[in-house]
This record gives C-alpha cells, structure tokens and sequence, in this order.
C-alpha cells in the first residue's frame, strides 16, 4: 500500500513537472511568492503586490491550498510549495468567488487538485463575475473545469498531516460565501477577504456581502483566535495576529457609529459623504484608489438605513 502510495505521488509530480513545463510557454510576467512561515506545516505565500494571499498546509500526506490567486500565477504557486514539499498538492480550497483568489482553479484541476469551496462560490460560477471595484467590474466566467467538485453548505473538515483543517462559512461578510480556515494544532487562521489589514474593509453587495455582517464575522474570527494565532489576511503584507484583528474591528465598529450618529441627525447620503466622518481614519485606511471611504460610507448608509 505504501508502495503504490508512493507511486502515485512520484507520477503526480511527474505530471506537475510536466504541467510547470507548459504553462511556462503562456506565462510571459512570472511573479515569484515569498514565503513566510508559520511553522513546519502551514505558509503564508504572500506575492509582491501583497493581495490575494494563499495558505499552504504540506506534511507527508501531501498538500492542501488555501486559495490560488490569478491563472497567471499557476507555475510560480507551484514552484514556491515545489520549496516546501515534494508531496503533491490535493485539495484547494476557495474562500469566496472573486477572481484573484480562484484564477488558478483551472490550473489546478488540470494537474488532478480536488477543488472545494461553499455552495454559493459554485454557484456564482456558473455566470460570468462581477467585483465591487470600479463601479462593479466584469470577469469572465470560470471554466467548467475550474468549477468546485466538493461543495459544503456549513463546514468541512480535512484530516491530513496528523492536523484538523476546520474550514466553515462566515456569517455574510465579504460576500455571501466567505469561508474561514481554522488550522486547528498550528493555531492559525486564513480569514479570506473578510480581513484585510491594509485597507478599508470591501463590502461586495453583487455577491451578497455586508457590513454589519462583515463586523459579526470580524467578532467571530476574534473569538477563536487566542493571544498566539497567527492570521493570514485576504490583502496586506505578513502575518496578523489577534490584535490586528482587533484593529480592524475597532476601526468598522467607529465607522458605524459615526455613520449611524448622522443618520440620527437626519443626514442624506450626500450630507454624510460631506461631513467626512471618516477623515481620521483614511490616512489609514483609505489608500486604495479603486476601494476607499468613498465606496464604503454609501454601503454602511444604506444598510443602516435599510
Ligand atoms: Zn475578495
């Protein structure tokens, strides 16, 4: 058993050796993933433009991703956990629909990677895709093959590497389909987009996403977390912590006071964006030309006044 174990993994490398070799023709910018340790069995690989972040857990038992960024960055995920292990990568797993955390989905079903996510991910594949940026970008819609072949409504657990991955669905954050990694042992967590420590929180309404939802799913991740977890964000440079955590949760909960306190006065929209009652917080925050307080404050006025 062990032998044809082991056979099996010498020809999945074979054949991801193989697969390096032809993306390598249609990968012209190759984009190299830093690797920044957890411990000897959870990474955080982070690429130069810090979005996107996946999460690799590797052991004798092979590989399990945590989202897979862009196509474009297929050959350099797999030469960055070609570092880490020699064991093959099985399982992906989605923590929500956009398009620079499932891009490598394709790739990946290619080269035999089980691909899983919650039902809602799936489902928002079969349609082209849409992201709050830019007034509400389109992306074309995945492949059949980049598709999840397991799907869960609540939770799923993976049992590899002597560890329990816990994977489960955030309460309506991000969007409607964020997922949460808890890697039970490492004490860490891979939260998705859900927390981000650079910038203002994204709030995506076509898929479902919402802020005081994001704020509950925010209480939820603090909750699990103890004073050691280290937390891979969705955006941002390195590793997180509990505190970081409670950084961002600080920050949204100001940001619906403040906003609710001038709808109490009566304030429009028009009138909140005016009174900048963010202006403080933006230096810090608000940084980012296609998602800052501009595209944020309408999305907590609206559901504060829904
Ligand atoms: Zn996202």
């Amino acid at each position: 058993m062990f032998n044809s174990a082991k056979t099996r993994h010498s020809l999945v490398l074979l054949l991801s050796l193989i697969f390096v070799s032809s993306v390598a023709v249609q990968v012209s910018a190759q984009q190299g993933f830093e690797i920044i340790p957890i411990n000897d069995k959870v990474v955080m690989l982070q690429a130069p433009d810090g979005g996107g972040n996946i999460g690799a857990f590797y052991g004798p038992d092979g590989v399990l991703l945590i989202d897979d960024r862009w196509d474009r960055d297929t050959e350099s995920l797999l030469e960055a956990v070609g570092e880490l292990t020699d064991q093959p990568i099985r399982f992906a797993v989605n923590t929500h629909i956009h398009p620079d955390h499932i891009g490598g989905n394709n790739n990946l079903a290619e080269y035999g990677v089980v691909i899983l996510a919650h039902e809602s991910v799936r489902l928002k594949m079969l349609t082209e895709l849409r992201i709050p940026r830019r007034g509400g970008m389109f992306f074309p819609q995945p492949s059949a093959q980049a598709r999840p072949v397991i799907t869960y409504s609540k939770a799923i657990s993976f049992h590899l590497n002597e560890e329990e991955v816990r994977v489960f669905l955030a309460p309506p954050a991000h969007t409607d389909g964020d997922s949460f990694v808890h890697f039970v042992q490492s004490d860490a967590l891979h939260l998705g987009d859900v927390f981000r420590t650079n910038f203002y929180p994204i709030i995506d309404h076509y898929n479902g996403g919402s802020y005081l939802g994001m704020i509950e799913a925010m209480a939820l991740a603090i909750e699990i977390a103890g004073p050691t977890t280290k937390v891979i964000p969705g955006h941002g440079f390195g590793l997180s912590d509990r505190a970081g955590m409670v950084e961002v949760y600080d920050m949204m909960i100001t940001v619906r006071d403040r906003v609710a306190a001038l709808i109490a006065q009566g304030m429009s929209l028009e009138e909140v964006l005016a009174a900048a009652p963010t202006a403080d917080l933006d230096e810090r925050w608000g940084g980012e030309a296609t998602w800052n307080q501009n595209d944020l404050l309408p999305i907590v006025y609206e559901e504060l006044t829904q």
